[in-house]
C-alpha cells in the first residue's frame, strides 16, 4: 500500500491545499492523518472539511483537536496557544466541533507494518524532543513503522541491533528512507500548516509498504495569503510571522 502521510494541518488551508496538489500526482492509494487538524491557523471548518471529504484511512486526534472541540481544557497551554483555541471553539460549527471531539486517540495500528500516533505511542501528547524519547517510542511501537507528528519537525530515526540514530542527516528534499526489514523506524511526515524546522514549506510524506521506503516531501505555499487570513480573523500576530520563519 501506498500512503500520503499528513499532520499538525493546524486550519492553515493554503498550506493543506498545496500539499495536496504537489501529492496528487505521486500515485497514493489511502491517507493517514496524525491529528492537529486545527489551532493557530485561520480556516479550521474549510480544513475539516476538506479532511472529511477526502476520507482518510486512518485519522487520529491531536492535543489541539481535544482541545479545539472542548474535549479538554486548554489550561495547559500558552497564552497565544490558548487564545487561537478559544477562536477555534467559536470558530467552529456545531457539526465540525462534535466531529472533532469524536476523533480517535492514537496509538492506531494501521496494518502489518504501520503504528500511527500524534505524539508518541506510549502517551498521544508526549513530544519526542531527544534520542531517549525516540528511543522509547520505538521500544512502545507494536508495528516497524511508527508515524508521529506534534514535534512539526521532519525527521526519521531508526534502531537497529546494535546501533540507533537519524535517517534524515541531510536537509536534501524529497528524501527517501528505505527501510531496512530488521530495523525499526519512528518519522515524522513533518507540519503542513505550521513547520517548526526552520523550513517554512508545508511538510508530508508518502510511506510505501511493498517497495518498502518512506519519501519525505517539502512543498511550497502561499504563505503571505495565510498570514493574511490569520491577520483578518484577529489571532494573534505571532501566528502569522512564525509562519515565514518556520518556527
Ligand atoms: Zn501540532
Amino acid at each position: 500500500m501506498r500512503y500520503l502521510v499528513i499532520s499538525d494541518i493546524h486550519a492553515n488551508l493554503e498550506a493543506f491545499e498545496s500539499v495536496m496538489a504537489a501529492a496528487a500526482p505521486l500515485n497514493y492509494e489511502q491517507i493517514l492523518v496524525l491529528g492537529d487538524l486545527v489551532g493557530y491557523g485561520a480556516d479550521p471548518n474549510a480544513v475539516c472539511d476538506r479532511v472529511r471529504a477526502l476520507a482518510p484511512q486512518a485519522l487520529i486526534r491531536g492535543n489541539h483537536d481535544k482541545a479545539g472541540s472542548g474535549v479538554e481544557s486548554p489550561e495547559g497551554f500558552n497564552a497565544v496557544a490558548r487564545s487561537a483555541i478559544g477562536w477555534t471553539y467559536e470558530a467552529l460549527t456545531p457539526d465540525n466541533r462534535e466531529w472533532l471531539a469524536a476523533l480517535p486517540a492514537g496509538p492506531l495500528v494501521v496494518d502489518d507494518f504501520i503504528e500511527i500516533c500524534h505524539g508518541t505511542p506510549f502517551d498521544e501528547d508526549a513530544y519526542v524532543f531527544d534520542d531517549l524519547d525516540a528511543l522509547r517510542a520505538m521500544h512502545a511501537a507494536r508495528r516497524p513503522l511508527c508515524l508521529f507528528g506534534h514535534t512539526h519537525v521532519q525527521v526519521g530515526h531508526y534502531l537497529s541491533r546494535d546501533q540507533f540514530g537519524l535517517s534524515t542527516a541531510d536537509d536534501q528534499r524529497p528524501f527517501t528512507i528505505r527501510l531496512d526489514e530488521t530495523n525499526r523506524y519512528l518519522i515524522n511526515p513533518g507540519s503542513v500548516g505550521q513547520p517548526r524546522d526552520g523550513d517554512p514549506r508545508a511538510g508530508f510524506a508518502i510511506a510505501d509498504t511493498a517497495a518498502r521506503e518512506v519519501t519525505l516531501h517539502r512543498v511550497e505555499y502561499p504563505i503571505a495569503k495565510a498570514q493574511a487570513r490569520i491577520l483578518e480573523e484577529g489571532l494573534p500576530d505571532v501566528l502569522a510571522q512564525r509562519l515565514a520563519l518556520g518556527r
